[in-house]
């Protein structure tokens, strides 16, 4: 599985988004998944799957070390007390002894970003949670998180996919050494007709969704969270890194989301 390299912490590229499944049938995914090779799975304290993502983990012939693990604080979770017993409680469901990444859900109006971060830093410090980062944070609101904690933000997971333009945040984030999670990478399975897509995957002999996640990988510090059920899709998915799209290609797709192709021209280098 190709990594992104953040801060030295190497993140799998591709990674299994697990919203919104539960019981038994996420935890029949996340197996195919581990089976086909993916190696990071996205869950949340929100999602009421973490023990199913754990049972997966755990039954699985690959060794924990191998697979990177995420989890999400809820957003009524960020008070200091609240992120150790939730979280206590997110390690207890997922029947692990520490997770690999642990995010904010999103920010919160309530509680300062200060005192969520030193909580995150503190199980960092008892070595229950490998790296910290973030999810629906803007520029100035990770510009924050990243002041406030004592050790890097690895990633702020946001919603990217073609028909939406990140080339404001991806800059910071390439810029300061921290990958973007792009969560509904195929917006919510919005890409899988668009006709733009399904004519460019032709060419390569890729579909319409691998095209999205291609390019969605193919550009810096960018991690895809897709996620999907059947092994039919998660192996469709899984495939894209045996092919690459031109400059060309990349612009054409960005412009789908609207966005001034001399912006994303920068973001790319020559
Ligand atoms: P998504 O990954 O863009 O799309 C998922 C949909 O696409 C599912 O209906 C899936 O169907 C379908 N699909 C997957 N692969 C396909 C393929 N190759 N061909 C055709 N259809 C395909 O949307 P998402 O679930 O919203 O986002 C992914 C993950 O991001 C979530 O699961 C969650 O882990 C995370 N997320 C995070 C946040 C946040 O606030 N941090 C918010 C939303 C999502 P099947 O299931 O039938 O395969």
């Amino acid at each position: 599985m190709e990594t992104v390299t953040v801060q030295g912490v190497d993140v799998p590229a591709l990674g299994l988004g697990t919203w919104p499944m539960e019981g038994e049938r996420c935890r029949r995914a996340v197996a195919t998944a581990l089976d086909l090779g993916y190696r990071h799975v996205d869950t949340a304290q929100m999602y009421a799957n973490e023990d199913a993502v754990g049972a997966a983990v755990a039954a699985a012939d690959v060794p924990r070390e191998d697979v990177f693990v995420v989890t999400k604080l809820l957003r009524g979770n960020l008070a200091p007390a609240d992120v150790r017993s939730s979280f206590a409680a997110s390690l207890d469901r997922l029947g692990l002894d520490a997770v690999d990444l642990l995010l904010i859900h999103a920010p919160s109006s309530s509680v300062p970003i200060e005192e969520t971060m030193a909580a995150m830093n503190e199980l960092q410090a008892e070595g229950t949670v490998d790296h910290v980062g973030v999810s629906n944070f803007s520029v100035d609101q990770l510009r924050a998180a990243m002041d406030a904690s004592g050790t890097p933000v690895v990633t702020n997971q946001v919603e990217y996919h073609p028909y939406r333009d990140r080339t404001e945040l991806l800059s910071f984030c390439v810029e300061h050494d921290v990958a973007l999670t792009a969560y509904s990478p195929l917006d919510e399975g919005g890409v899988v007709g668009d006709e733009t897509l399904a004519a460019i995957g032709e060419r390569h002999g890729k579909t319409a969704a691998q095209v999205a996640l291609r390019w969605l990988l193919q550009q810096p510090n960018v991690v895809a969270i897709p996620k999907a059920s059947s092994r039919e899709h998660l192996r469709e998915n899984r495939d894209v890194f045996d092919f690459a799209l031109s400059a060309a290609e990349m612009e054409r797709v960005y412009e789908l989301g609207g966005g001034a192709p001399a912006r994303f021209r920068d973001l790319l280098g020559p």
